[in-house]
């Protein structure tokens, strides 16, 4: 049995760590979008499959018995592209997916949006935002070159930034007191993320939420129609008896 995981999350590394350890033969997949991934245990490749019909013969060529979609939520098109592969070619899917902050106890107060263009409509009046939104959507920003943004990335920006942008290179999990201090450091009066939920990023929301600083928030894109699994746990249990596709809306093609 050969399962194939669809990565580039925490998540992702901790379900194929399990599976490994179980005896079970993983290939986990990256994109290959950050610089020095940290790849999990077992099989791994790095690189786009060239589309629907690349991922459809990459299930076909592997003999993959069962895919585990577990992307970041905000990784849409990966999500869409192996939903259609799946189907065509048979393959069981899932889906694990962390729970979003929605259930957050301040999340009532934050302002949600759809996009990153709405999260800069929303966040208009800050002068010193955080932007945390990641590096594909710093072209949406680029009208604030007369404020002074802090960006936070895990690898450099492609393009140059506006020379008042500051840029902090890092990787979570972060912890309260140093979001509370970069916070108070910088002045930030906005702070604008993405819902990408987990334990990992969370701090910044809390020491957000006690200074008092406004939150803009990108909501989700709409989940796949398949089995949705919220933990590394679950997807563990799936593994060792997937069952058959199981698609909640009309039939994908
Ligand atoms: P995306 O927009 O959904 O996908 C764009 C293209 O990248 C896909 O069509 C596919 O190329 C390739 N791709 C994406 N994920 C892949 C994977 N795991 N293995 C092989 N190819 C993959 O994805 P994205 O938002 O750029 O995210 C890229 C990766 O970074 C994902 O694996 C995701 O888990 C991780 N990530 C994303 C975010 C985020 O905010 N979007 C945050 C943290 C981590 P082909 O069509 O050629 O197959």
């Amino acid at each position: 049995m050969t399962i194939l995981i669809l990565g580039g999350t925490a998540e992702a590394r901790q379900l194929a760590a399990s599976l490994v350890a179980d005896g079970v033969d993983v290939i986990s997949s990256l994109a290959g979008r950050v610089s020095t991934p940290s790849l999990p245990p077992g099989r791994a490749r790095v690189g786009g499959f060239g589309g629907v019909d690349g991922l459809a013969d990459y299930l076909r060529r592997e003999q993959v018995s069962a895919v585990v979609d577990a992307t970041h939520p905000f990784a849409a098109k990966i999500t869409k592209n192996v939903v259609q592969a799946a189907n065509r070619t048979d393959t069981p899917l899932v889906r694990l997916e962390r729970p979003g902050w929605r259930e957050h106890p301040r999340s009532s107060s934050w302002t949600w949006v759809t996009d990153a263009s709405a999260a800069r409509a929303a966040a208009e009046p800050g002068r010193r935002p955080f932007l945390t939104t990641g590096r594909q959507s710093l072209e949406d920003f680029q009208a604030w070159a007369d404020r002074d943004v802090l960006v936070r990335l895990v690898d450099p920006p492609a393009a140059l930034l506006p020379q008042r942008w500051n840029v902090i290179l890092s990787r979570g999990p972060y912890r309260y007191a140093g979001e509370r201090k970069i916070l108070t450091d910088h002045g930030i009066d906005v702070i604008l993320t993405k819902d990408s939920g987990g334990t990992h990023t969370v701090a910044k929301l809390d020491a957000a939420g006690d200074l008092g600083i406004p939150v803009v928030i990108i909501a989700r894109p709409e989940p796949p129609p398949v089995l949705l699994l919220k933990t590394v746990a679950e997807a563990v249990a799936w593994c060792r008896s997937p069952r058959d596709l199981r698609f909640v809306g009309p039939s994908i093609t």
